[in-house]
């Protein structure tokens, strides 16, 4: 039985020829800047993202650190959204291993930042205040893509205000592959740039952060200190380069799947379907109280896995296909079915045995 893991994109698996990608990359010492395939993979990355630069890391949260380590010091601060990946599911790295104090701001409903509400939380300077550097934005956040005329705007706020801006694009190829556009149309408003090879595109491992040589450096300075130097890294930049050639345009499959999801669990009278947020490959839906945890262990029994609780994210990737997605909403069809009648029975019995 195959498993149809819906958690997230970072569960798929390598490829067959992406394995015999690893396996002849030409590997060095990368910590000596003498591993080709590290050194082709940043190349490769940098001219996507109209870049002079880039640096190769084991995850995400690494190459958000060092970048707001990059950007920052002790004592400076960066605004960020509050439901942010880099301020909220990254173990607050900046303050504890940067003293970089976040400002986090909430998210507006389109997942971007109010740059009016960003205005007014910046710190005069002042010997009372942390002194604030840096601008912290997510493209993808939670599915959804920031339009391109605003991050034009955000990148002349941050000159204007000058702030350095970061953008956490862990997922910012499903936001280039949604819009139709290149990825540098989206990096080029940013002074630095996370993206993940370990997400939608299907590497086991990896992360880079582009940006100018001096902010790379820097980066590269940091993630030594955070023991992210890796040695024959090859074997890892050569499924990220089989990725970023392979899997990008691709993703426009799961923004498909991701709504043929929707549009099954639609159907579903207990299940609310957030379709307004779905954009790219992650869905909302709320299942009803009395369903959640049984409809939970009734999917892992039949090898689907959803997060548990009442509103769950679910997410397309390369390792789940249309087919999988008719799969899933059938098994949902058959448990309601199924768990109304057993419902209907224990309702019975409670109401007989009343009398
Ligand atoms: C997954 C993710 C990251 C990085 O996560 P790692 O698990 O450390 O690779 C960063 N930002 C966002 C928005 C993410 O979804």
């Amino acid at each position: 039985m195959k498993i149809i893991d819906l958690r997230s994109d970072t569960v798929t698996k390598p490829s067959k020829e992406m394995l015999l990608c690893m396996m002849q990359a030409h590997v060095g010492d990368d910590v000596m800047g003498e591993d080709p395939t590290v050194n082709e993979l940043e190349h490769y990355i940098a001219d996507l993202c109209g870049k002079q630069a880039a640096v190769f890391v084991p995850t995400g949260t690494q190459a958000n650190l060092v970048s707001l380590m990059a950007h920052c010091g002790r004592g400076d601060e960066y605004i960020v959204g509050q439901q942010a990946h880099t301020y909220k599911w990254e173990g607050g790295g900046g303050a504890v291993l940067g003293s970089i104090q976040p400002q986090p701001l909430d998210f507006e409903s389109d997942g971007s930042l109010c740059l009016k509400k960003v205005k007014a939380n910046i710190k005069p300077i002042d010997v009372h205040h942390a002194r604030t550097k840096l601008l912290c934005l997510e493209n993808t956040h939670a599915g959804k893509v920031l339009p391109l005329h605003y991050l034009r705007d955000v990148e002349i706020f941050c000159k204007e205000n000058k702030l350095a801006s970061h953008l956490d694009g862990a997922r910012v190829f499903n936001a280039a592959v949604k819009l139709g556009v290149d990825v540098g149309e989206i990096t080029q408003h940013f002074d630095t740039v996370s993206l993940c090879l370990s997400k939608g595109l299907g590497a086991p491992v990896g992360s880079l952060v582009c940006g100018s040589k001096d902010l790379i450096r820097e980066a590269r300075h940091w993630r030594k200190v955070l023991g992210g130097g890796m040695r024959q890294a090859g074997i890892l930049a050569a499924a990220g380069l089989y990725a970023l050639k392979n899997n990008v345009q691709r993703l426009a499959v799961d923004h498909d799947n991701a709504r043929l999801l929707a549009q099954g669990l639609a159907e579903i009278n207990e299940i609310t379907v957030e379709i307004d947020n779905l954009q790219t490959n992650i869905l909302f839906i709320s299942i009803a109280q009395n369903s959640h945890d049984a409809l939970h262990v009734y999917l892992k029994d039949l090898g689907i896995i959803i997060p548990a609780g009442n509103r769950v994210r679910l997410v397309t990737h390369l390792d789940v296909d249309a087919d999988d997605i008719a799969r899933v909403v059938m098994a949902c069809k058959k448990f309601l079915v199924e768990h109304k009648q057993t419902q209907s029975i224990t309702d019975k019995q409670n109401i007989q045995s009343l009398y």
